[in-house]
């Protein structure tokens, strides 16, 4: 690392069905392969990752169906953990050293959330998984990339997506017509209803000047393109 230069950090974020290729639980190909290109970018960019965990529960789906929401999104929130645990295994795997910090306290398995370390951990070339959410109810995991990144001092949020890469203005695969934005701000999502990350996490955004790059996971390197601040996708700043 150059002295004094302060190298590009950045908050990844990676939803459940990235995870789970699509389907319940953890698919290793898939994981392994989200692993290996974080790994072509450790080192020259410091990188945290807020873990979705969709592909395991969604507490407003499980209170749909009856449970209490609050006991629901717990058990969403532990969803991400799992999901960070197969990550670092194959980060590991990748030679690259990572740290787990979960919001909920599971000493055996994570370290708790301390950003000061998880900064020091960064600064050492050492990726940082954080788990469990914020480890409240009611909040997405959208919403704790945002606080995430602010509290670290990241310079851009990275919301990785499957199957679109990037925003457009409509969806695609319905219209024909929709057309991909280079670059919009935050209020132009929010006034056309485009949720490129749920409304709480945008707000927070906008509110604290973070930069976001929505792009698509598909194709040849995107993972490593995006972590490196290589242009893809879509910009959406304040
Ligand atoms: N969750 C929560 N608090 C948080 C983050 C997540 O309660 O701070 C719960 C919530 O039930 C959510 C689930 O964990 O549905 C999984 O997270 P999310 O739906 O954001 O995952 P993704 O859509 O990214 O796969």
């Amino acid at each position: 690392q150059a002295d004094n230069v302060a190298r590009r950090r950045v908050l990844l974020k990676l939803s459940g069905e990235v995870f789970g290729g699509g389907s319940i639980g953890v698919d290793p190909d898939t994981v392994r392969s989200v692993a290996e290109q974080i790994a072509a970018a450790a080192g020259q960019v410091e990188i945290a990752i807020v873990v979705g965990g969709g592909n395991f529960f969604r507490g407003a789906e499980l209170s749909h169906n009856g449970m209490d929401r609050r006991r629901a999104d717990y058990m969403g929130m532990l969803g991400t953990v799992m999901n960070a645990l197969a990550l670092q295994d194959f980060l590991t795997q990748a030679g690259v050293d990572t740290r787990v910090q979960s919001a909920i306290n599971m000493h055996q398995v994570a370290e708790p959330y301390i950003p000061q370390r998880a900064i020091r951990h960064m600064e050492k070339d050492r990726v940082v998984i954080f788990g469990a959410g914020t480890g409240l109810p009611y909040f997405s995991t959208d919403t704790v990339a945002a606080q995430r990144a602010l509290e670290i001092g990241a310079d851009q949020v990275l919301m990785a997506k499957s199957g679109v890469d990037g925003v457009y203005t409509a969806d695609p695969k319905v219209d024909v017509g929709a057309k991909k934005f280079d670059h919009l701000t935050y209020d132009e999502a929010i006034v056309k209803n485009i949720r490129v990350m749920d409304l709480t996490a945008m707000t927070m955004c906008k509110d604290n000047n973070l930069d976001m790059l929505v792009f698509g996971m598909e194709g040849d390197g995107n993972v490593t393109r995006a972590l490196l601040g290589e242009p893809l996708g879509t910009v959406v700043t304040p």
